[in-house]
């Protein structure tokens, strides 16, 4: 009897201390003011499979090398509560271009981002370069993308079956020009970052008709890492720590990029860096 009343009590005194737990476990001080979407990032390792990219002095490919700094990468991005990463080949194979573009809207990407290491004939040659889109080859893209989609195109989200073609190619021009904006934006972020740490080839964002960059609703850029035909960078290139540093100065650009570009992950982060 003595026992009962024991426990009885017992499980008074418990009872409202579970039931508080409970109540305080249903909202974790995590995650709950997180923004509703994430910033996408799509990282693209150059070439792969049958296609090896350019190849250095010691026998490197740079499928290798730049598929070992994306993977890096798309680790810092992940550890990162509002951005998410998808990543367009993690392992050795052959994507074709067009298909990685197709992930990158598939994706919904908010920025798309090819890794590559670069190649010339003087071996003395070196440092990053960033390229954007250049709009002579955006435009002709443009057309043929919207004749390859006549009927049941959709341009961010925007339906352009039922419209003229006047209109249609209105969309595609502003869809295509808030790209290329949304694109510089983002390529002199990550130019920035690189040129703190690393020598840098061509400090303006360069232009040119790369086919994988021509995607119309995703905000994309191409970075050449280094000369992998230079001897010293293809080690460079090789070696895990550089391949770290690397990895965490594009992730930096990224992010300054993320924030600039989406006012709730600049908001989230203030609200999170004022929580002690
Ligand atoms: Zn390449």
């Amino acid at each position: 009897m003595r026992l009962r009343t024991t426990l009885e009590q017992l499980a008074l005194l418990v009872l409202p201390l579970l039931m508080a737990h409970s109540l305080c476990a249903k909202e974790p001080e995590t995650g709950s003011h997180l923004p509703a979407k994430p910033f996408v990032v799509v990282i693209d390792a150059g070439h792969g499979g049958k296609d090896t990219g350019a190849i250095g002095p010691s026998g490197k490919y740079e499928k290798d090398v730049v598929l070992s700094t994306a993977r890096k990468l798309a680790g810092m991005i992940h550890r990162e509560p509002t951005l998410r990463d998808v990543m367009v080949r993690r392992g050795d194979q052959f994507v074709d271009l067009k298909q990685r573009a197709s992930i990158a809207r598939k994706a919904r990407a908010d920025l798309f981002i090819s890794l590559h290491a670069d190649a010339y004939q003087a071996d003395n040659v070196e440092g990053s370069s960033v390229f954007t889109l250049s709009a002579n080859g955006a435009s002709s893209e443009a057309a043929r993308y919207l004749a390859d989609r006549e009927n049941s195109a959709e341009i961010d989200g925007v339906k352009l079956k039922n419209h003229n073609k006047v209109l249609a190619s209105v969309l595609v021009d502003l869809s295509k020009n808030a790209n290329q904006e949304a694109s510089d934006t983002a390529a002199s972020f990550i130019m920035d970052a690189l040129s703190k740490e690393f020598p840098v080839h061509n400090r303006e964002i360069q232009k040119a008709g790369f086919m994988v960059l021509k995607s119309l609703d995703v905000p994309s850029i191409l970075v050449e890492t280094a000369f992998i035909t230079n001897p010293l960078e293809e080690i460079k290139l090789c070696d895990d720590r550089h391949q770290d540093k690397l990895a965490r100065a594009l992730f930096r650009g990224i992010r300054n990029y993320a924030l600039k570009s989406r006012p709730d992950l600049m908001q989230w982060a203030n609200t999170k860096s004022k929580t002690p």
